[in-house]
C-alpha cells in the first residue's frame, strides 16, 4: 500500500471501534478479527453499486455512501439479521477529497445509526465501483429464508412501492412532477430506509422473506420458485404513494410498483397461525406492512385487478446481461 492510499483510508475510513462491537482487529492488518457469539449464526452478504448502473452517474456522493450501505443493510433485514460488520471495496477514477469527504459521511452516518462497524476493505483505481460486503448475526436456525413459503400463508409488503422507479422517471426526464414531489421520491431512489427493524421483529413469525430490489414481481417470484409454490396478489392493495397510484391510474402501468425496483422494502410470507403474534409486533416493525396476497399451491404468480381481470407484469428483474 502506498501512503497516498494509507492517508486516503486514514482519513476517511479508519474509525474508533468500540470494544464490545465483537471486533477483535479492525482496520490495519491483512485481514480483520471478528467473535461470533456462541448460538449465531454469521449472515454475509455483498453488493456492488456501478454508476450509471445502481445510481445515476450525477448522484451526489453522500447519497451513494448511503446507497452503497444500504443495500447490503436491506440483504440483512431480509435475512432477518442484525448487521454488525461491514467491508469495503473502493475503486475510484481519481483522488476526489470533496468526494471522498461526501461518500464518507453518507456512508457512516447510516452505519452509526446502525451500529455497524466498518473492518477492512480495498482501494484500487478505475471506473467508480463500489462493494460493500455485510455480516450480520442471526440465532441458529431463524434466519429468514426464501424457501420455506408455503400454501395458505399471507403475502405481505412493507412501506410503499414505486417510488424510486417514479423518481428515476422524473431523473430522466420522461415525467413531470411538482418540486416538492420530486424531492420526495428522490429521497426514497438516493437514501432507502433499510427494512432492519422489520426484519429483526419478523423472526419466528414469517415463513419467508425478500428484499424487493428488483421489484416485487420478480423478487417474490424468486420466493416462489425456492419454496416450488404459486401466488396470487390483489394489485388494488398494493400500498402506493399519492403520486405512483396517479401514475397507475392515469396510465394503467401496474409495471411501475411491480418491477420498475430499487424499492428496497421487504416482500414476506405468514402462516395463518402466526397472524396474531404478526399483529403484536406490527409497531414494531417501524413501517407499514400491508397484506397483498396470498401463497397458493398451483405455481405461477397471477395478479388480480379490482375488476377481476388479470394483468402480466414484467418479472424478468434487471439483467446485467441482457
Ligand atoms: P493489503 O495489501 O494487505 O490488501 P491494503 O493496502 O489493501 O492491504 O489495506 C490495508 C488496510 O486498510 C487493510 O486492513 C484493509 O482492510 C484496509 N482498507 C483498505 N481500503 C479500505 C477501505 N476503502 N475502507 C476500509 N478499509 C480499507
Ligand atoms: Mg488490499
Amino acid at each position: 500500500m502506498s501512503s497516498a492510499e494509507f492517508k486516503l483510508i486514514e482519513r476517511y475510513f479508519a474509525r474508533p471501534v468500540h470494544a464490545q462491537q465483537g471486533v477483535v482487529l479492525g482496520i490495519g492488518d491483512d485481514a480483520a478479527l471478528l467473535n461470533v457469539p456462541a448460538g449465531m449464526e454469521l449472515a454475509v452478504s455483498v453488493d456492488t453499486l456501478l454508476a450509471g448502473v445502481h445510481f445515476p452517474e450525477n448522484t451526489q456522493a453522500a447519497d451513494i455512501g448511503h446507497k452503497a450501505l444500504a443495500v447490503n443493510l436491506s440483504d440483512m433485514a431480509a435475512m432477518g439479521a442484525e448487521p454488525r460488520w461491514a467491508t469495503l471495496a473502493l475503486t475510484l477514477p481519481k483522488i476526489d477529497t470533496a468526494w471522498l469527504e461526501g461518500f464518507s459521511a453518507g456512508f457512516f452516518a447510516l452505519a452509526e445509526r446502525y451500529k455497524v462497524t466498518l473492518i477492512g476493505g480495498d482501494t484500487t483505481r478505475g471506473p467508480l465501483s463500489i462493494t460493500v460486503q455485510m455480516h450480520g448475526l442471526v440465532p441458529v436456525g431463524l434466519a429468514l429464508r426464501r424457501a420455506s413459503a408455503r400454501p395458505g400463508d399471507l403475502i405481505y409488503v412493507t412501506g410503499e412501492l414505486g417510488d424510486a422507479g417514479l423518481a428515476l422517471r422524473a431523473l430522466q426526464g420522461t415525467l413531470d412532477l411538482p418540486a416538492e414531489h420530486k424531492a420526495q421520491l428522490l429521497e426514497r431512489l438516493n437514501r432507502p430506509e433499510p427494512r432492519i427493524a422489520a426484519g429483526l421483529a419478523l423472526r419466528g413469525i414469517a415463513s419467508a422473506a425478500i428484499d424487493i430490489s428488483d421489484g416485487l414481481a420478480a423478487d417474490l417470484g424468486h420466493i416462489l420458485s425456492a419454496s416450488k409454490v404459486g401466488a396470487t396478489l390483489h394489485l388494488e392493495r398494493l400500498p402506493l404513494s399519492a403520486d405512483v397510484s396517479s401514475f397507475v391510474i392515469k396510465g394503467g402501468d401496474w409495471n411501475l410498483p411491480l418491477s420498475a425496483g430499487d424499492d428496497y422494502e421487504l416482500c414476506f410470507t405468514v402462516p395463518a397461525r402466526n397472524e396474531i403474534k404478526l399483529r403484536a409486533v406490527l409497531d414494531r416493525l417501524m413501517c407499514t406492512c400491508t397484506p397483498i396476497g396470498m401463497i397458493e399451491e398451483a405455481p405461477g404468480l397471477r395478479c388480480e385487478l379490482a375488476d377481476g381481470k388479470s394483468f402480466t407484469p414484467d418479472s424478468a428483474g434487471y439483467d446485467h446481461f441482457a
